[in-house]
């Protein structure tokens, strides 16, 4: 197997008719660009527990066409860990991993190809343009993006997504990772080999809705934050060496207005202000340390990161039957 590519499905009836017909032409740009073959190239829906009709789509699809798979998970594991999913899967010597929903162009997936022939372990694919989304979203992806490059040793590029292609020894070392929160752009590039990002511009959602409310967006944000970065933890430090400076400074000032003024010491108002900075700052350090520690938490359970109920293929010798597949834990 030469290519894989990755497609998580959540809830996408209104598009995946349209991402088949699109990934076909890129199969065919595949054929003539480098001759690979339909044998060659596989491409793996993820069902992430989608309610509507998308898995009886998604499964029509790989009974009718060769060259297809599907994992169906048992429930809605989220966007990450479905991608996890079908990596997991993927045979190729190449995987690619594109969104569902057309934001991503899947003909670009051969042009990103192309850049990892001359000698790239991963080419991402970098959002020159992002049409059809909000400017609260464009201006929070913007935010994220800096302040986790200042937080972090790890090069994770800017304004990039998930959409790129990977060669199987970064594939090999990815699936490796077992973490439960999963920041996969900043994982693939803590895995290092040459990386190189390919500009395109980002399209509208072909159909539906975004599946990424604003309480995701910010657990999103905050699995890559505490993923890559110790620095939240270690700012309660600094704070407190700030704090505990400005109380010694005041200290010395009261004494001095004691010893040599006149001038009565007042208290009730400055106790209640440093009463109530403090506590804040003391909460929100703790608030800090209990977002690492619920994550610690998670990995201990050991829990496997995904179950998936069973998985189609379209080539499979005795014909189109779901296999029960669950997927045990790597450790
Ligand atoms: N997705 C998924 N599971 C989820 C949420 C999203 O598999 O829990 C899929 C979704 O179907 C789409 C891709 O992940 O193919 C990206 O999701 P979305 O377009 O909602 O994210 P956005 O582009 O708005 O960041
Ligand atoms: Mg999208």
């Amino acid at each position: 197997m030469k290519i894989s590519v990755v497609v998580p499905m959540y809830n996408e009836e209104g598009i995946v008719q349209r991402f088949f017909e699109r990934i076909e032409d890129t199969r065919k740009i595949f054929a003539e660009r480098f001759a690979v073959e339909r044998g060659d190239f596989e491409i793996i829906f993820v069902n992430d527990g989608s309610r509507d009709g998308t898995l009886e789509m998604l499964k029509k699809i790989c009974r009718e066409n060769i060259g297809y798979i599907l994992l169906n998970l048992s429930r809605n594991h989220g966007h990450q860990t479905a991608i996890t999913a079908g990596i997991d899967a993927a045979q190729g010597a190449a995987v690619a991993v594109i969104d569902g929903d057309l934001q991503d162009p899947p003909e670009f997936i051969a042009d990103m190809y192309g850049k990892m022939l001359e000698g790239y372990d991963v080419v991402y694919a970098v959002r020159k343009k992002r049409e059809g989304e909000t400017f609260f979203k464009l201006f929070t992806a913007k935010l994220f993006y800096r302040t986790l490059k200042k937080l972090t040793n790890v090069a994770i590029p800017v304004d990039t997504g998930d959409f790129r292609i990977m060669s199987r020894r970064v594939v090999n070392v990815f699936c490796s990772l077992r973490e439960r929160h999963r920041f996969i752009r900043g994982m693939v590039s803590w895995v290092g080999f040459p990386q190189t990002g390919l500009e395109y511009e980002r399209h509208e959602r072909f159909a539906g809705t975004t599946k990424y409310t604003l309480s995701r967006m910010l657990k999103f944000a905050a699995d890559g934050i505490t993923s890559f970065s110790a620095v939240p933890l270690k700012s309660a430090s600094y704070m407190g060496i700030f704090t505990a400076l400005g109380g010694f400074l005041y200290a010395l000032y009261i004494i001095y207005l004691r010893l040599f003024t006149n001038i009565p010491i007042q208290g009730w108002s400055s106790i209640i202000v440093v009463v109530l900075i403090l506590g804040g700052v003391q909460l929100l350090a703790l608030g800090m340390i209990g977002e690492y520690l619920g994550r610690v938490h998670d990995e201990t359970k050991f829990r496997p990161l995904y179950i998936a109920e069973n998985f189609y293929d379209s080539e499979h010798p005795n014909g189109f039957i779901p296999t029960e597949y669950y997927y045990r834990n790597k450790l």
